[in-house]
């Protein structure tokens, strides 16, 4: 078994994200010559299928984890610890090492907005984003199913007609909005790149403090999409729509070592639904750091929590 502190490699998580209700993402001004519709969905320019941009989801699970720190931390959102950006946007962007959030979404010094506390000066740390999250394309499935129906009003959309009344003179303010079917699922992918050493100092962790760090990185990953479950992904989501489900979830591994040697990605874990996979990898990764050696370490062949 490998030592921990040289281990450094990748974590691949995969799934299926499925619509249980009818997801709006806007797809900006510029794709909306299909037709009258108001507010178009995003779509592959070459494809013309509608998909779930990696930006749109990163966003979303980074805003969930940052309102859930904020709950039990109100100093989250201080000063010294947001980021304003264009169109005065707040976030929270600290980078410091131990803050979970800013591991795995990332944080920049300088260049993006500014920091109320130190409006002329340089934040401290640059820290590059842990995760990356592809975009996700439709499965085999729904891409036959879409492409089938019939009652479509698009390719493989509908439209929404959504209404709002003026309240003193009752006046009706229709608009059309472009919608992905409920029932449609999409393919997700996002690669999380582990250190046994801490690039922005150059120190090696501890066995356990690396195991710590990444154990808390993929429990507070899988905790935003628990949050996202109970959330919405998209435009109108008050109004019912983008109401999502995770499933067909894996983990699995691949170090740098292997990828030296050739040797292809290894299952860590796998699981119908979110929350199977969620105890799965609780179990697999405690806090503690104690029992990463054999998670990340591994035995090559043993996915015993594999199917
Ligand atoms: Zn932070």
């Amino acid at each position: 078994m490998m030592a921990v502190q040289s281990s450094a490699g990748k974590y691949r998580i995969s799934g299926v994200i499925e619509l249980k209700t009818a997801l709006h993402i806007g797809g900006g001004n510029d794709t909306s010559e299909i037709g009258s519709v108001d507010k178009s969905v995003v779509r592959d320019p070459v494809t013309r299928e509608p998909y779930i941009p990696g930006s749109s989801l990163k966003g979303k699970l980074r805003t969930l984890l940052e309102l859930y720190h904020y709950a039990l931390d109100s100093s989250f959102f201080d000063d010294s610890r947001i980021r304003v950006g264009g169109n005065d946007t707040r976030h929270h962007e600290c980078g410091e090492p131990a803050c979970v959030v800013c591991r795995l979404f990332g944080a920049t010094s300088g260049k993006n907005g500014r920091n109320p506390s130190n409006p002329s000066g340089e934040v401290k740390w640059n820290r590059p984003a842990r995760l990356i999250v592809r975009d996700t394309e439709l499965t085999d499935e729904s891409r036959q199913l879409l492409r089938d129906a019939d009652e479509l009003d698009f390719f493989m959309t509908e439209v929404k007609f959504e209404n709002s009344l003026d309240r003193i003179t009752s006046a009706a303010n229709p608009r059309q909005i472009e919608r992905v079917p409920k029932g449609t699922k999409f393919r997700f992918e996002m690669i999380y790149t582990f250190w046994g050493f801490n690039p922005a100092f150059g120190e090696r962790f501890s066995a356990v403090d690396a195991g710590r760090e990444i154990g808390e990185d993929l429990r507070h990953l899988l905790l935003s999409f628990e949050l996202l479950e109970g959330d919405y992904l998209g435009g109108n989501g008050s109004r019912g729509y983008g109401k999502v489900a995770f499933g067909g979830l894996k983990l699995e591994m691949r170090t740098f070592e292997a990828y030296r040697d050739g040797r292809e990605w290894t299952c860590v874990a796998e699981a119908a639904t979110l929350g199977e996979f969620v105890r799965n990898i609780r179990g697999q990764f405690s806090l503690d750091g104690g029992e990463r050696e054999e998670a990340v370490g591994g035995t090559g062949g043993d996915t015993a929590a594999c199917g």
